[in-house]
C-alpha cells in the first residue's frame, strides 16, 4: 500500500481501478516541399477541419457544462484565426518551403514559449491554448485521427496533467476520479474536471509507473490523498467512509432549489465564500444564492507581480456575469499579517497581526489601492456588485475609501467608461469595530461580520498558532455578544448584517443566528447545502 498526499479540488471519495493515461508523443519531421500553394491549401483545409472539431467540442461542453466551461474552445477557435499566429506558419512554409506540420510544430512552439514567459498571468495561461491547438493542427495534417480517451468502469484516471481538449475527449461514464500529478487547481482541466463533479486531485505526489496501470486504488478526495494497491482494512474502512460521504451529499442535494425561511418564518440571505474563480463553480453547484466574500486577495498571492486592473478585472467580471445578476461582494485587498509576497514588500514587524494591513495598507499605497477600486467598479457594471473593507476600525477610514471611490468614478465618467455603483459594507472583525458599529452603520451599506479576525481580537489568541486551536473558541460568549451588538446597531441603522467568518457555517448555531436576526450568512461552497438544511429544519 502507498499513500500518496495530492490538494483536493472537489471532494469525494472513489474505489476503482488506475487508468494510466500518457500522451502519445510523436515526432513531426521536416520535409521539403515542392509545390507552395499545394501545401497552403493543405494547411488551410485542415485548419477549417480544426475549427469544425472545436465547434464540436464548444456545443458539446455547452451540452454537458454550460457556457461558461465551453468558453475556452472558443479561445481556441479565436486562435485559429489570429493573422500573427497563421501568417507566421505560412510564412515558414513559403520561405524555408517546408512541409505544414512542421511549420506549425515550431511556430506554436515558439509562440507557446512566448506566453509563457509573459508576466502578466492571464496571457502566460495562453501558453497552454496555443499547444493545444497546434497539436489539433499536426495531428490533422499527419492524418492522426484524435480518439475519445475510452476508460474501462471505475476507473481512477490518473495522469501527468491534461489539456482541456484531452478532458473533453475523456468518455466520462467509466469515470470514478480524475487524479493528476500536475494540473494546477485553476487550470482550464481542472476547471472542467470539476464540472463533471467528480473527485479531482492535483499535485499528487505520485510517479507515473507503468505497473499503476489497472492497479487497484482509493482516490481519497476528502482528505486529499491518492492510495494506491490498498489492504483489505483501509478498504474497508475507506467503503464504509464513502458509503456515508455519498448518503450525505445525496441527502443535501434535495435542498436545491428551497428558500432560506426557517420553520419560524425568517428568511436568510444563504452566500459562498469564494477566493477565485474556480470555486464560483462550486458555489454554483451547491446553490449559494450569491457571493458574501470573494477574498481578492488569492489574486494577488503566488507571484512576483501585482496584477494589472485589467487582470482583476477580467476576474470580477467574470465573477459578476457568472452569477447572473446575484450579489457578489468583492472584499478589497486584505493583505499583511500571514498573507505576504516578496514583491509586495511588507515591512517587517513585531506583531504584524496587529499591523500595517488590510485597509490600513491600502490606503497607504493609494496607487495599488485605486488600481483595485478602478478593476472593481469597471466590473459592476456587469452585474449585482458590493465592496467590502477589511480590518475597518473607524468611521475616518470609510470616508477617506469613499471619497477616492468617488474621485475614480468622476474620471471613469469623464474616460466615458462605463461603470457600476456597488454598495459600500464594512467588515466587523475587530471589537473596536462591533462596539462603534453604531457610529459606522451610518457610513455603511451593510456590515459583514469576520468571526475568525474577531475572535483572534477578542480573545487575544493568534488565529495561526496552533497551540492554541483548542482554546481559539470561535463561539465565545464574548465573541456572540459583539456579534449580537453588531446586528442590533446595524438594524436601528437599517441596514443589513452577515456573518462572513467560518463561525457562519457552524450547524450548531444556526438557530441562535435566526434569533439575533442576521440577514446573511456566507460559507465555503461545499457547506452551503448543510447549513439551509439547518435553517429550514432550525
Ligand atoms: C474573518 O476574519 O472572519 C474573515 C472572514 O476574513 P479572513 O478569514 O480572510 O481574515
Ligand atoms: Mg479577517
Amino acid at each position: 500500500m502507498k499513500i500518496c498526499p495530492g490538494k483536493s479540488i472537489l471532494s469525494g471519495i472513489a474505489i476503482g481501478k488506475i487508468f494510466l493515461y500518457q500522451k502519445k508523443e510523436f515526432q513531426v519531421s521536416r520535409r521539403r516541399i515542392g509545390e507552395v500553394k499545394e501545401e497552403l491549401s493543405r494547411f488551410e483545409a485542415q485548419r477549417k477541419r480544426a475549427m469544425e472539431q472545436i465547434e464540436q467540442l464548444y456545443r458539446e461542453t455547452c451540452k454537458r457544462s454550460g457556457k461558461a466551461q465551453a468558453s475556452i474552445f472558443q479561445a481556441h477557435k479565436l486562435l485559429l484565426e489570429d493573422t500573427t499566429y497563421l501568417e507566421s506558419i505560412r510564412n515558414m512554409i513559403r520561405s524555408e518551403q517546408v512541409n505544414a506540420e512542421y511549420a506549425v510544430a515550431v511556430t506554436g512552439l515558439l509562440c507557446s514559449n512566448t506566453f509563457a514567459a509573459m508576466e502578466d498571468s492571464v496571457m502566460r495561461a495562453r501558453s497552454a491554448d496555443v499547444r493545444d491547438v497546434s497539436g489539433r493542427l499536426v495531428r490533422l495534417l499527419s492524418g492522426i485521427e484524435e480518439t475519445r480517451i475510452r476508460l474501462p468502469d471505475s476507473s481512477i484516471l490518473l495522469a501527468d496533467d491534461l489539456s482541456p481538449s484531452e478532458t473533453v475527449r475523456i468518455e466520462t461514464e467509466g469515470l470514478l476520479a480524475l487524479v493528476l500529478k500536475n494540473g494546477a487547481a485553476n487550470s482550464h482541466a481542472a476547471i472542467l474536471a470539476r464540472s463533471m463533479g467528480i473527485p479531482t486531485l492535483v499535485r499528487t505526489d505520485v510517479t507515473l509507473l507503468p505497473s499503476y496501470d489497472g492497479m487497484t486504488a482509493i482516490a481519497d478526495a476528502v482528505e486529499g490523498r491518492l492510495i494506491l494497491d490498498p489492504d483489505e482494512e483501509t478498504l474497508c474502512a475507506m467503503r464504509e467512509k464513502m458509503r456515508l460521504f455519498l448518503q450525505e451529499q445525496e441527502g443535501l442535494r434535495s435542498w436545491i432549489g428551497k428558500e432560506n425561511i426557517s420553520p419560524g418564518g425568517r428568511r436568510i440571505d444563504l452566500y459562498a465564500n469564494i477566493g477565485s474563480l474556480k470555486e464560483l463553480d462550486q458555489a454554483l453547484y451547491n446553490d449559494a444564492g450569491g457571493i458574501g466574500l470573494f477574498r481578492s486577495e488569492f489574486l494577488y498571492l503566488g507571484r512576483d507581480t501585482y496584477p494589472t486592473e485589467e487582470e482583476q478585472f477580467l476576474v470580477y467580471r467574470e465573477a459578476l456575469s457568472r452569477m447572473e445578476g446575484k450579489p457578489v461582494t468583492i472584499r478589497t485587498l486584505d493583505i499583511g499579517a500571514d498573507k505576504r509576497e516578496p514583491y509586495l514588500d511588507l515591512p517587517e514587524e513585531e506583531n504584524p497581526a496587529l499591523g500595517c494591513r488590510a485597509i490600513r495598507l491600502c490606503l497607504k499605497r493609494r496607487e495599488v489601492f485605486a488600481t483595485q477600486l478602478r478593476a472593481i467598479l469597471r466590473a459592476g457594471a456587469y452585474g449585482n456588485c458590493s465592496v467590502l473593507l477589511p480590518m475597518i476600525v473607524s468611521a475616518r477610514e470609510v470616508r477617506e475609501v469613499r471619497s477616492l471611490m468617488d474621485e475614480i468614478m468622476q474620471d471613469l465618467n469623464a474616460r466615458r467608461i462605463s461603470f457600476g455603483h456597488p454598495r459600500l459594507g464594512i467588515m466587523i472583525e475587530t471589537p473596536a469595530a462591533a462596539l462603534i458599529s453604531e457610529t459606522l452603520a451610518k457610513e455603511a451599506d451593510f456590515f459583514s461580520i469576520g468571526t475568525n479576525d474577531l475572535t483572534q481580537y477578542t480573545l487575544a489568541m493568534d488565529r495561526q498558532n496552533p497551540e492554541l486551536e483548542q482554546s481559539f473558541d470561535v463561539s465565545h460568549p464574548a465573541v456572540l455578544k459583539l456579534i449580537q451588538i453588531t446586528v442590533e446597531n446595524g438594524h436601528k441603522a437599517g441596514i443589513p448584517v452577515g456573518i462572513c467568518g467560518e463561525l457562519a457555517s457552524d450547524l450548531s448555531l444556526t438557530g441562535r443566528f435566526l434569533e439575533m436576526g442576521v440577514d446573511m450568512l456566507s460559507v465555503i461552497p461545499s457547506r452551503v447545502l448543510s447549513v439551509r438544511r439547518a435553517i429550514l429544519t432550525a
